[in-house]
């Protein structure tokens, strides 16, 4: 008796059992490629703000003329 459900990453059929030891993945791949998934969401770098560029001339224009 073979249970049979769906690879969560590529839909296909996987085996459920002792001989799968990817499951519930149909393959190593499927599972590697999950497993970096994850990883590569936890392990996020956030993107280096480009605030170049920003940097605005303080135009204190000096207009105290004594009269
Ligand atoms: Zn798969």
């Amino acid at each position: 008796m073979t249970k049979k459900i769906e690879c969560p990453q590529c839909g296909k059929p996987a085996k459920i059992g002792a001989d799968n030891p990817y499951r519930p993945f149909c393959s190593r791949r499927c599972k590697l490629i999950d497993l970096g998934d994850w990883l590569d969401e936890s392990n996020r770098i956030p993107d280096p703000a480009g605030s170049a560029g920003g940097m605005m001339p303080d135009e204190s224009d000096d207009s105290g003329t004594p009269h």
